[in-house]
């Protein structure tokens, strides 16, 4: 399968249109798309950030595809996205606004229903159906427009992470708390995936984030942009671009395991793999692993007393808490209140999901191992 690479040095209009010009006429996406197609672009706008930090896709990438279809005559786009926080009118003018959406309003609508609908998921899996947001039910072609970033408690995020985000608001903290374990939770990770099925995948990696991704790293720039129709390949190729090996995240271990990745069949367009990539700092959550080291008969035990050892858990660091209560409203165990304008964490029934510490907007909330 086709995966294609550009070479993009900054954010600028016109080094990014040039690009995602070649990508869409080299994958001929015109054969697939008819005028009166619903075209939704799905951008990763996981929180209210600028566009100078590397947490959301930057708007001028969501343009650009946006600009280039309206050009060539498909002009039912609308952007379509659920953040974290609810999914209600006010919290998404406010998430497009900072986000920088509104850029792309004169080539696309934003999405302003919302509504959602559950859907059937393919045999095999760990949830059976999900909750999808209205405009990706109804679409009859997504475009999925990931950032590339480390994460938290999935260690990579990319397109399979990027569609958590067709769940509505405040259900996904309640897809952590049914699946607080990183195998089973990757696993819906990836019938989410199956179930949404995009068309193809464009990854903003001009700027990427490393360290507590998703949102509380920092800046890693690549300077590409990658697009593939096979978002499972061009994942784990993206993690090994950060330094990753893809068999140490467990979704794309996962996807490897169903046959959805071909690394080994890639076919490589456009510019060639830059020489001088360094390797992304991993989030503090990411646990020490022996695993390796241990003979397969005690690797079961092993695991298992290591998992209880290793695992690790928010910590407030109090000097930067404003008492904002997004934490406690993302926390899926309901075990963070607010007192005296700070946060307060209760580790009883604490999941170590880090949804609070992803939708902390003041980086108040660090990693503290268990032991
Ligand atoms: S820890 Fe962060 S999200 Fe929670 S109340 Fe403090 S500032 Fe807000
Ligand atoms: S306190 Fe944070 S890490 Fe623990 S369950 Fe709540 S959101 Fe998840």
């Amino acid at each position: 399968m086709q995966q294609f690479l550009y070479h993009v040095s900054e954010y600028d209009e016109t080094l990014i249109y040039q690009a995602i010009d070649n990508i869409l006429t080299g994958m001929n996406i015109l054969s697939d798309l008819t005028p009166d197609m619903k075209i939704v672009l799905k951008p990763n706008l996981v929180m209210a950030k600028k566009p100078d930090v590397p947490v959301t896709t930057h708007p001028m990438v969501v343009k650009a595809v946006a600009r280039w279809l309206y050009e060539h005559d498909r002009r039912h786009i609308t952007i379509a996205e659920s953040s974290g926080g609810p999914y209600t009118s006010e919290h998404m003018k406010s998430v497009y606004q900072i986000c920088g959406m509104y850029d792309a309003a004169p080539y696309a609508d934003l999405n302003m229903n919302f509504g959602f609908q559950s859907v059937h998921t393919p045999e095999g899996f760990v949830n059976g159906s999900f909750n999808l947001i209205l405009p990706v039910i109804d679409a009859d072609y997504i475009i999925n427009l990931p950032k590339l970033k480390t994460h938290a408690m999935t260690g990579y995020s990319g397109g399979i992470k990027n569609l958590f985000g067709c769940v509505p608001g405040l259900q996904k903290p309640q897809l952590h708390y049914r699946f607080p374990d990183i195998e089973n939770f990757s696993n819906m990770l990836l019938e989410l995936a199956l179930t949404v099925r995009p068309q193809i995948t464009i990854l903003d990696a001009i700027d990427a984030m490393e360290g507590n991704g998703p949102t509380g790293g920092t800046s890693h720039p690549l300077h590409l942009l990658l697009a593939s129709r096979d978002m499972y390949t061009q994942d784990a190729f993206a993690a090994q671009l950060m330094g990753l090996h893809p068999s140490d995240i467990v979704m794309l271990r996962q996807a490897k395991e169903r046959g959805l990745i071909h690394t080994e069949q890639m076919e490589l367009i456009g510019d060639a793999v830059p020489q001088d990539l360094t390797p992304f700092l991993k989030p503090d959550t990411a646990d020490l692993d022996f695993s390796s080291k241990v003979p397969s008969f005690l690797q079961k035990p092993f695991s298992a007393v290591m998992k209880r050892v290793l695992k690790s858990y928010p910590k407030l660091e109090p000097e930067k808490c404003i008492g904002c209560g997004k934490c406690a409203e993302s926390c899926p165990a309901h075990i963070i209140t607010i007192k005296d304008k700070k946060a307060r964490f209760h580790r009883k029934g604490c999941i170590s999901c880090f949804c609070c510490q992803e939708m902390c907007p003041m980086k108040a909330i660090a990693v503290k191992k268990a032991i």
